[in-house]
């Protein structure tokens, strides 16, 4: 039997109208700073839009398989946890589904590994329970502002262009892209701070794993590097403990470096040669170490892995001896004892590790634009010179951040996050803070 059903032929109109959103908060960057930002704004009572340009929600922490909290426990032999907010129903929800568990970190503290598809689901849950507006596919186009408040970013999308109206706006692109668009000063590091395509294998045998250790394929790394094409000899392959209940039979590998120029055409060429570096890395693993890998498959590749790139100029920039000598500020907002973890070289990591009791801290200065009344950046892209910025980056700190900017602009209203009443502030933010 013939069906016909009618198709209306349609021809593009040339209106130019965008369509307009409006919005107590903006929030631009879906990663788990943007995350963070955006649900403590839902949960005081705002209307937030959070936008990515990518297809889906939780930038990096799921889109390049980052696989393993760090920075969110404090150091010793029993760290306790110092970053709460999100992190707290993140983390239950996570271990009673045994999608997370803890592992005992070679830096001196408790890092928590994580099944990649069951965070994407539960930030997308998160995100939809809280009734937050979102925007996937969406790339900024261009920023205004009236002074120095911005009032609007214009986006494109595939489906047409869209403007969005905000009182706040929330930078957790992780380029500071609210702030460069909007024509504010913004810093880049003048040596390239390296990223990574990280993956998952299956099939390797995780016994022989555990007793080979990482010290060894790091020496087989040095020695043959180069006869295998690879970039960079360090990094981990983690398996989860034993008995873990899901991805027990998948590890977790970040040995890849790979550039992360801020232009399109070097990005799409860093996504296929770091793509080609991880196979070379297995054929390195199946070939040195057949015990291990020689069953060994790439599960799944992650999107280019970007650590650095430009930030904000913010009314203060953390420094290393901010960080090395523990500097607590009047307006502290996020803490973390992670070592400074700085990819600085293309065949390893520069680490500074610290001892139990330190702890460093973050200023509300440094996420606050200098030349911004409502433009507070978060995760990545706050002010801090590369080395302080490879410790607080990761994603305990980012989570506190986040809880910090949108706190900072619900309290600043239609006014200064310059001006807000810090004591209220960090009594928002206490359980960051204290103990
Ligand atoms: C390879 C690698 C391994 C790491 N390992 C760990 C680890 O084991 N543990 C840990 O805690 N941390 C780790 N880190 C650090 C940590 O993962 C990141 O620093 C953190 O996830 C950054 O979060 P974010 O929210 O600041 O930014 P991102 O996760 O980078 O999110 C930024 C978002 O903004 C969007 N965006 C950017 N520009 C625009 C634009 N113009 N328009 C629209 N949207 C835009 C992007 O699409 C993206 O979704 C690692 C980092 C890398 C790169």
């Amino acid at each position: 039997m013939a069906i016909e059903i009618p198709a209306t032929r349609i021809v593009r109109r040339e209106t130019g109208a965008a369509k307009r959103l409006y919005a107590d908060l903006c929030v631009l960057g879906s990663g788990i700073s943007g995350i963070s930002a955006a649900l403590e704004a839902a949960e005081l009572g705002r209307r937030v839009v959070l936008v990515d340009s990518g297809p889906q929600l939780g930038g990096q922490s799921t889109g390049a398989i980052i696989g393993t909290f760090c920075g969110l426990y404090a150091n010793g032999p029993n760290p306790r946890l110092v970053t709460h907010g999100i992190a707290d129903a993140l983390l239950r929800d996570l271990k009673a589904s045994g999608d997370a568990f803890d592992k005992v970190s070679a830096r001196n503290t408790v890092i928590v590994m994580y099944r990649v598809t069951a965070l994407q689901r539960w930030i997308e849950e998160a995100v939809r329970r809280a009734g937050i507006s979102v925007v996937l596919g969406a790339n900024l186009t261009n920023v205004r502002h009236d002074g120095r408040r911005l009032t609007a970013v214009e986006l494109a999308t595939r489906y047409g262009t869209l403007e969005l109206e905000a009182t706040g706006f929330v930078d957790a692109s992780g380029d500071a892209a609210l702030a460069w668009n909007a024509g504010l000063a913004c810093r880049e590091t003048e040596v390239p701070v390296y990223g990574t395509i990280m993956c998952t294998l299956e099939g390797a045998d995780h016994d022989a794993l555990n007793a080979l250790g990482l010290q060894a394929i790091h020496k087989r790394l040095e020695e043959t590097a180069e006869h295998y094409g690879l970039v960079r000899h360090d990094g981990f392959v983690f398996a989860p403990p034993p008995g873990a209940q899901q991805g027990g039979d998948e590890v977790l590998v970040n040995m890849t470096h790979i550039e992360t120029p801020m232009d399109a055409i070097g990005m799409s060429r860093t996504l296929l040669n770091g793509r080609a570096q991880v196979d070379r890395l297995l054929g390195f693993l199946r070939a040195e170490f057949p015990k291990v890998f020689a069953a060994a498959r790439v599960r799944a590749y992650g999107l280019p892995g970007i650590r650095q790139t430009r930030s904000i100029v913010g009314a203060y920039q953390l420094t290393l001896d901010d960080v090395r000598s523990e500097k607590r500020f009047a307006d502290t907002i996020a803490r973390c004892s992670w070592p400074v973890e700085f990819h600085d070289r293309p065949e390893g990591v520069y680490w500074e590790q610290f001892g139990d009791s330190h702890m460093h801290y973050v200023p509300l200065r440094s996420l606050v634009h200098a030349d911004a009344d409502n433009l507070v950046a978060t995760g990545r892209c706050i002010d801090a010179d590369p080395l302080a910025l490879s410790s607080v980056r990761v994603m305990g700190p980012c989570i506190a951040m986040g809880a910090a900017a949108a706190h900072a602009l619900d309290l600043a209203g239609s006014g200064s996050a310059h001006q807000i009443d810090v004591g209220a502030l960090q009594n928002r933010l206490k359980a960051n803070l204290e103990n």
